[in-house]
């Protein structure tokens, strides 16, 4: 039987790893611009980080294993429960806010299709230490730059998940009761309440969305309702903080995001063109999370992108990617003449700082390298050739016009711009 790569999981071909590199550099420069540094954590953790506060959904998802010391342990699904064990295990006498980001594979054992897959790649930020508004503004108006820089037009909705919990234990549901219908309510929307008593007004509520006057009816159909008010407040304090950071959000209070740790405001991002695996980022405030892995209690807020499905809407939305470009070729002559060309490719490399310079390694006659090179879309060819080489010389050709020249050796990096 021929040996197939598992299911779920993908090879990434050079091309592909170039469009990926690029949208991950984009990404990434983006969060160093806001002063995020990178970390990375294992790729398996103790089962026991992912059960506390990661919700059914991730749970029943997960990779787990027992190792030879009969230990659970479980590939990682998702990112932040990581974090915060690293916050809490090394990273606590640290100068707060701590604003940490990660490019790492995650593993979830989900049936594949079009934009999910077992073995997927998470980009994304934690910001640890602040509660206020204008942390939660920071890191959405971090995701909207990135989204801007690869050149995607995207919908961001958000919402405070506290405006769901306050309503949902008015209608006396305990927080694991909670902790079910927000499940519901993230699979199935407003229908996703159910028959629960005074699941009219909830729904009602839930199915409320779009801008300024979403946010204000919102306001007056909460009149009375001390918690859910509150959080929908805090809610209206990032709103206007987004607001002079020209972000372009609507708000939708029946968003309820899989996860069972956030506590405060909640966001999503989805594009256009990606059918039903549409979302390409979530995120939010998790206040107790680091506490409930024995930290002290701290605030913090991050998102995660889905980076397969930004890669997707990029195809889609028909963004630039750069092409690839070799930019020098070295072709011999003469085979007699090959040790010569390793040394000025060799030379090239160093001079060139930066740019790609390929050697003729199958032992092509001339005319067959310079047709490969223009395969590879060099930008430049350069010929050895033994009469050339005595007088300290090669041959240099633009590819593009097809214009060619001697140049002197020690010349030759100068005249390549
Ligand atoms: P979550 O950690 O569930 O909030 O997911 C954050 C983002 O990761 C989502 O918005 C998706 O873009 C992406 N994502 C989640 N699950 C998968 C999967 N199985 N395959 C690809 N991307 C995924």
């Amino acid at each position: 039987m021929a040996l197939e790569r598992p299911r779920g999981t993908r090879d990434f071909p050079p091309e592909e790893m170039r469009r990926r590199d690029y949208a991950e550099g984009v990404v990434s420069s983006v969060f160093k611009s806001f002063g995020y540094g990178k970390v990375l954590s294992p790729a398996f953790e103790h089962t026991e980080l992912f059960r506390r506060k990661s919700g059914e959904e991730i749970s029943e998802h997960m990779y787990v294993f027992e190792d030879k010391g009969k230990r659970s342990l479980c590939l990682r699904p998702e990112e932040t429960a990581s974090v915060c064990r690293m916050f809490v295990q090394d990273l606590r006498s640290r100068q707060l806010p701590l604003k940490l980001y990660y490019h790492c594979p995650m593993y979830r054992y989900e049936e594949p299709q079009k934009g999910r897959y077992r073995e997927f790649w998470q980009t994304g930020v934690e910001l640890i230490g602040s509660s206020r508004p204008e942390s939660d503004a920071e890191v959405v108006m971090m995701a909207c730059e990135a989204l801007l820089k690869l050149g995607l037009e995207y919908t961001l909705n958000i919402s405070h998940i506290g405006v769901l919990r306050g309503l949902l234990s008015e209608v006396g549901l305990d927080e694991v009761g909670q902790d079910k219908a927000i499940s519901g309510i993230d699979k199935k929307g407003a229908d996703g309440v159910g028959d629960l008593k005074g699941g009219d007004a909830l729904r009602s509520i839930l199915r409320l969305e779009g801008g300024a006057q979403a946010m204000k009816e919102a306001m007056r159909m909460l009149e009375g309702h001390e918690k859910p008010l509150t959080a929908l407040e805090e809610l209206r304090k990032v709103s206007v903080l987004l607001d002079s950071g020209k972000a372009d959000y609507r708000v939708k209070l029946g968003m309820a995001r899989g996860l069972e740790y956030y506590t405060g405001m909640i966001f999503e991002v989805r594009v256009a063109g990606l059918g039903a695996q549409d979302q390409v980022c979530g995120g939010g405030r998790y206040d107790n999370l680091i506490e409930l892995f024995g930290g002290p209690k701290t605030p913090a807020v991050g998102f995660a992108f889905g980076f397969d499905r930004l890669l997707e809407a990029m195809e889609q939305q028909g963004a630039c990617f750069p092409e690839k470009d070799l930019d020098v070729y070295v072709a011999c002559a003469s085979d007699a003449v090959r040790p010569d060309a390793q040394r000025i490719a060799s030379d090239l490399r160093r001079g060139l700082e930066g740019r790609s310079v390929e050697l003729e390694l199958l032992g092509r006659k001339l005319g067959k390298a310079l047709e490969h090179a223009s395969n590879l879309k060099a930008r430049y060819a350069v010929i050895v050739g033994p009469d050339e080489l005595k007088n300290e010389s090669v041959t240099l050709r633009n590819m593009d016009s097809g214009e060619q020249r001697m140049v002197r050796i020690t010349d030759l990096a100068k005249l390549i711009d």
